[in-house]
């Protein structure tokens, strides 16, 4: 069976090359993309996330602004600071870095972030706009990551069947609408913690996408020969042989998994690249749609 391993290294790398020369004719027209991310507390892996956003923003000649907030940071101080950024022309797009501490409430956040500078694709418009199918709107980045990597592979979605496990407002549930759009035209089953017999569920699946957060949870017994798995999982797991003391690994059993598909995305190095990509994407999307109100 050919089996590819997804490189989403190289897919992210070429797209944020087409990017480059977007957000260079955006800048001679005299909006530069820019995009806002805003960290509450000092969560080290929230921490690693904004750094990497905001370096790969600089990389591409896009305006980026971080704000790290202390932990003690009230809601009606972050509230302050969005709508300030809502009405900032420099700033196309805004983003909470998630989780941030108990005390916030994330989705009233989310409701104060005006829906065309959105680029998470978290507000109810824009999960709305997903539904109806209206390109206008803001789709989550790690959904519409996976869709580029099966379109850079060339891989069929129209008439498949694809398992999409978890039911998250992040991955899962964006993922499901994707895949069952009009556009990319599968018989779409959204598997979750209640699924009963979730192995013979996924053998009945073209393709897989795994977003639970469950380290290599996804063997070789949930794999239809031949299937395209993409896991969208991020998990850490103690590893003492590594100077870290661990390692990150998939939702998905790569390799038990990996000799029985037809095409699988490593981690790392398959859905995560592309995560990011898809934010400056959508930071640029952003600014094209507001230059183009602009102008009337
Ligand atoms: P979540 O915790 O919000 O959702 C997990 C989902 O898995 C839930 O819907 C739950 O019902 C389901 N689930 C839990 N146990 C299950 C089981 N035994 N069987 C079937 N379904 C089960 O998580 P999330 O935010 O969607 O993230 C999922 C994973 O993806 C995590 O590892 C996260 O770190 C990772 N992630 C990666 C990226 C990326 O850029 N690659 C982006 C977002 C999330």
């Amino acid at each position: 069976m050919s089996n590819i391993i997804i490189d989403g290294k190289e897919i992210a790398m070429r797209f944020r090359e087409g990017l480059k020369e977007e957000i260079a004719e955006l800048t001679a027209a005299g909006m530069t993309p820019g995009l806002a991310v805003v960290l509450v507390g000092e969560d080290p892996a929230s921490q690693v996330y904004v750094a990497s956003k905001v370096k790969a923003c600089a990389e591409l000649g896009m305006f980026s602004q971080k704000f790290a907030l202390p932990k003690e940071t009230t809601q009606e101080e972050l509230v302050a600071l969005i709508q300030q950024l809502n009405a900032d022309d420099k700033i196309h797009g805004i983003l909470v870095q998630s989780p941030p501490p108990k005390h916030i409430d994330e989705e009233a956040v989310i409701l104060n972030i005006d829906p065309r500078k959105d680029v998470d694709g978290f507000h109810p418009i824009n999960v709305a706009k997903l539904v109806l199918e209206d390109e206008s709107g803001f789709v989550p980045c790690t959904p519409l990551g996976c869709m580029e990597l099966l379109k850079a592979y060339g891989i069929e979605t129209a008439g498949k069947h694809a398992v999409v496990i978890g039911r998250s407002l992040i991955v899962g549930k964006p993922m499901a609408h994707l895949l069952m759009s009009k556009k990319a035209n599968a018989t779409v089953t959204v598997a979750h913690s209640r699924t009963k017999d979730l192995p013979a569920l996924c053998r009945r699946a073209d393709i897989i996408v795994a977003a639970v957060g469950r380290p290599e949870m996804v063997k070789a017994d949930y794999i239809k020969p031949g299937a395209v798995v993409l896991d969208v999982g991020i998990n850490r797991i103690t590893d003492e042989t590594r100077p870290r003391g661990y390692r990150i690994v998939g939702d998905v059993d790569f390799n038990d998994v990996k000799d029985h598909c037809s095409a699988i995305t490593p981690v790392p190095g398959g859905v995560g690249p592309m995560t990011i990509a898809l934010l400056l994407a959508n930071t640029v999307k952003a600014c094209r749609q507001i230059l183009a109100a602009s102008k009337g």
